[in-house]
């Protein structure tokens, strides 16, 4: 990797500004927390920084309370899970900056964890606003990024403290950068890039990059409608965006100029409305009813698409293939996943939705990686440099 990581610096009593990502999605009704992978993730970094005699402070947003103090949105219950996922204490302070956090901050012993306050109740954050970079930075004396799901937005902890202390990556950083930065410069081929989800808007610099140096191009999900609608098949119902026609054409034509194999869904399952409880069928794509919709990907296409990934040395999968949230119509994501997860092969899952169907469905631990990223790691996807990596010392 081309940054420095906390293995390139000595952080033996040291205090460490520690960014991770514990933005955990809370259950609204009891406060507690539904999904703490996120916190399980940033263990390595915590741990390899403790050992060592560090003094660890730790900082993270949490939802959106748009520069205000929300209590519901404090980090308190963050701090206790993490606790108990230590087995040792971790302090805590009312906010993220001030004498308060800074006397806290400066009393922690070697080994010591704490666990400042939501940094988004200070508007100064989101604005990369330089004091407020600077009251952050006062805390310690190295600054580390573990937040790579972070690392797209330049806000005052994930760049602009980068500027006042020495900065360096976590262990997570590095994993998600190495896997996904070797795979998508330098990937083994066969070299496939699977992408699904609902809109292809979403997805239009992932598509484009991925035509560079892929040998094949598989698209299914919602957003195999428009390139079906773009052929003058007939959709139906289906999710459709009709001002990306003249786009998915254009993606066709450079697919064939530059022989990467395009494979889209040979049969669909479609269904009469919108519903969990909709009535379904499965169609050849050039028989789609006229008053139904594709809400999956239908047998045929399992085996198409299926026999491709078997011959491929990488794949990066971004994007369900139907909408897996209804039971009736997430057998075509659940048998790429489990297809997946059987290959001699880099397997790499990036995306928000993606990561949690395939950890909901048991194949995350059977995957190369799936990245905590989501929106950072498509943005990543599209060859952008995101600012969180770029404030980052060089080796
Ligand atoms: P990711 O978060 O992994 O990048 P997206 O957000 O692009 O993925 O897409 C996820 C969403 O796409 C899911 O909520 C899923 O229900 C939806 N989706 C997939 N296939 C279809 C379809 N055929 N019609 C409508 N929505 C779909
Ligand atoms: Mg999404």
């Amino acid at each position: 990797m081309e940054k420095q990581t906390i293995r390139d610096t000595d952080v033996a009593g040291k205090r460490v500004l520690l960014r991770v990502d514990f933005n955990v999605p809370m259950d609204d009704k009891t406060g507690s927390i539904s999904d703490d992978i996120r916190i399980r993730e940033a263990l390595p970094t915590i741990n390899y920084l403790t050992e060592r005699g560090a003094r660890v402070i730790i900082c993270s947003h949490l939802g959106r309370p748009k520069g205000k103090v929300v209590p519901s949105m404090s980090l308190a219950p963050i701090a206790k899970r993490l606790s108990q996922l230590l087995g040792k204490p971790v302090q805590t302070t009312g906010d993220c900056v001030g004498p308060e956090a800074e006397k806290v901050a400066r009393e922690l012993r070697n080994g010591g964890v704490l666990m400042l306050e939501n940094l988004r109740f200070h508007a100064e954050e989101e604005a990369n606003d330089a004091a407020f970079s600077k009251a952050l930075a006062q805390l310690a004396d190295i600054y580390v990024n573990d937040a790579f799901g972070a690392a797209h937005r330049a806000h005052a902890s994930t760049a602009g403290v980068a500027q006042y202390l020495p900065a360096v990556a976590g262990l997570l950083m590095e994993k998600e950068i190495s896997i996904l930065g070797k795979a998508l410069s330098d990937p083994l081929h066969p070299y496939c890039v699977m992408v699904g989800g609902a809109k292809i808007s979403d997805k239009i610099g992932v598509l484009e990059k991925a035509l560079e140096k892929v040998d094949s191009l598989i698209i299914g999900g919602g957003m195999a409608c428009t390139f079906f609608k773009a052929q003058g098949l007939q959709v139906g119902k289906s999710l459709v965006e009709d001002d990306r026609l003249d786009f998915a054409r254009s993606l066709m034509k450079k697919a064939g100029e530059g022989k990467v194999r395009l494979l889209l869904p040979a049969d669909a399952v479609v269904a009469d409305r919108f519903d969990a409880e909709a009535n379904s069928r499965v169609v050849d794509v050039d028989k789609m009813p006229a008053e139904w919709m594709m809400l999956d990907i239908g047998p045929k296409t399992l085996v198409l698409f299926s026999g491709e990934l078997r011959t491929c040395k990488t794949v990066i999968w971004n994007g369900p293939m139907g909408v897996f949230e209804f039971p009736r119509f997430r057998k075509g994501t659940e048998a790429i996943a489990a297809v997946l997860s059987d290959l001699k092969a880099t397997t790499i899952i990036g995306g928000g939705s993606t990561a949690e169907a395939v950890q909901e469905m048991g194949y995350a631990d059977k995957m190369t990686h799936v990245s905590t990223g989501g929106g950072a790691a498509l943005e990543f996807m599209e060859g952008k440099v995101l600012p969180g990596v770029a404030a980052l010392l060089d080796r």
